[in-house]
């Protein structure tokens, strides 16, 4: 099935700077960014078996869940707008109904129909009550999860994984990948990758524990490293520090970041270099995840 006409394997490309040559090691940027226009990056991975899931049963109604500037959100409205489903999101905080973000005027603007609910409410998003409750009132559409993250995201991630080993003619030592829900580096653990996961929230050490839950235990722990200490004071949060970060990584490889996700995972990917993290030899595929539609909003 033709789902989303994406650009497949998307590109991988070596980085390599001074720093890089000075710790021996071969470092690639596997470019998701440049996956489709607007179902991009990991939302598109995580999206692709839910919606081919919801198509063969034949679902006409899609519900998810997400905050003002949910890439996720975003994604889902393109993908039901290009695949002629109705999409519903549920949306965190209510304050933000009289003005709302880009990406919010944007999921409008493909169809979704938003539903604004209380902090307090959003909590119990993962609630099976709350969830079958909001549903019988939508009609009883097919739901996804926050961020798109279930069963179902943890293949479409492992096929990029896939896609680098074939590209690569080896599996690298290591990935590294941003996480806000932590499904995409649970995808990428289940096709048996090593994983350095950059948290963009603070206090990320409980992605441990809902990535474990994602992989029903199946993993070897040794395969997940978790850095907490990138967050950059929270999700949704920078400073000039990692904006200067975002400039220079765009002038010295001529690749766009942007500062909620992937500039703190690059930041920290370079500080362990810098910090010789790594043995000389080592390969490292870096995940550019996308959002780019989220560049420097505020
Ligand atoms: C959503 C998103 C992430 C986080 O993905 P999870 O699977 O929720 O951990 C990382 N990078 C970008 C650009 C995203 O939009």
């Amino acid at each position: 099935m033709d789902l989303l006409s994406a650009a497949l394997p998307t590109p991988i490309q070596q980085l390599s700077n001074a720093l890089t040559e000075r710790a021996g090691i071969h470092l690639y940027i596997k470019r998701d960014d440049l996956i489709h226009p607007t179902v991009s990056g990991n939302k598109w991975r995580k999206l692709k078996y839910s919606l081919l899931e919801a198509k063969a049963r034949k679902e006409t109604h899609i519900l998810t869940f997400g905050g003002a500037f949910s890439n996720h959100l975003y994604a889902t409205a393109a993908a039901g707008k290009l695949l002629g489903f109705n999409t519903i999101g549920i949306v965190r905080g209510e304050e933000t109904i009289q003005n709302p973000s880009p990406t919010l005027q944007f999921c409008k603007a493909q169809g979704m129909e938003l539903r604004f609910v209380s902090r307090q409410d959003y909590k119990r998003r993962n609630e099976k009550d709350y969830v079958s409750q909001l549903a019988s009132e939508f009609g009883n559409p097919f739901v996804i999860p926050e961020g798109g993250t279930s069963a179902l995201a943890l293949q479409g991630v492992a096929e990029m994984i896939d896609e680098v080993a074939i590209q690569l003619c080896q599996m690298p030592g290591y990935f590294a990948v941003a996480a806000g829900t932590g499904g995409t580096a649970a995808g990428m653990l289940s096709a048996g990758a090593k994983v350095l996961v950059f948290p963009a929230l603070k206090g990320g050490a409980f992605l441990e524990e809902d990535i474990k839950n994602l992989l029903a235990n199946d993993f070897s722990k040794d395969n997940l490293q978790l850095f907490t200490d990138y967050h950059f004071g929270g999700y949704a949060k920078w400073n000039n520090e990692l904006l200067d970060f975002m400039d220079h990584f765009h002038i010295d490889f001529d690749i766009q970041l942007e500062q909620v996700y992937t500039a703190k995972m690059f930041y920290g990917l370079f500080d362990l270099i810098q910090k010789n993290y790594f043995q000389k030899g080592e390969t490292i595929v870096a995940v550019h995840t996308g959002g780019l539609q989220g560049l420097l909003r505020s």
